[in-house]
């Protein structure tokens, strides 16, 4: 059963890994229709989120809510900064950022902590597009 779709989770894995930046479970599906695999959009969110749990896709909730997925160039643990207008993304280390998680967690008892902190901005390039009067 779980073999039966392994074809259409490569398919969407080379897609995401061909997307700039995060992209969404529709946006995928509206790519994989172009190339005609038939692939439906139930089946693009199981994907992603079998990627997601190998730890081979990176899953964000955006600021409007939805999941985003990206094919991540770094292991381990790490954060993001995400233009919200174009979808450039920078994978960075946050060393204050773990710092203050353990601290605050151990502050309150909190053992095995976990976070998710990602930055939402304009990039560089945008923020220069922006200043240009129209
Ligand atoms: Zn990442
Ligand atoms: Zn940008
Ligand atoms: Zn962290």
């Amino acid at each position: 059963m779980a073999q039966r779709n392994t074809w259409q989770r490569d398919r969407v894995r080379s897609a995401l890994g061909d997307a700039q930046g995060f992209v969404s479970a529709q946006d995928l599906h509206a790519s994989l229709r172009e190339d005609n695999t038939g692939i439906g959009l139930a089946t693009v969110y199981r994907a992603l989120a079998a990627l997601a749990a190998n730890g081979e896709a990176d899953q964000l909730q955006s600021p409007e809510g939805e999941a985003i997925y990206r094919a991540c160039a770094s292991e381990g643990h790490h954060h993001h900064l995400i233009c919200r207008s174009c979808g450039t993304t920078v994978e960075i280390q946050a060393h204050d950022v773990e710092t203050w998680a353990q601290r605050t967690a151990a502050t309150h008892g909190f053992t095995q902590a976990e976070h998710v902190v990602d930055i939402f901005g304009l990039c560089a390039a945008c923020t220069a597009r922006n200043r240009v009067p129209h």
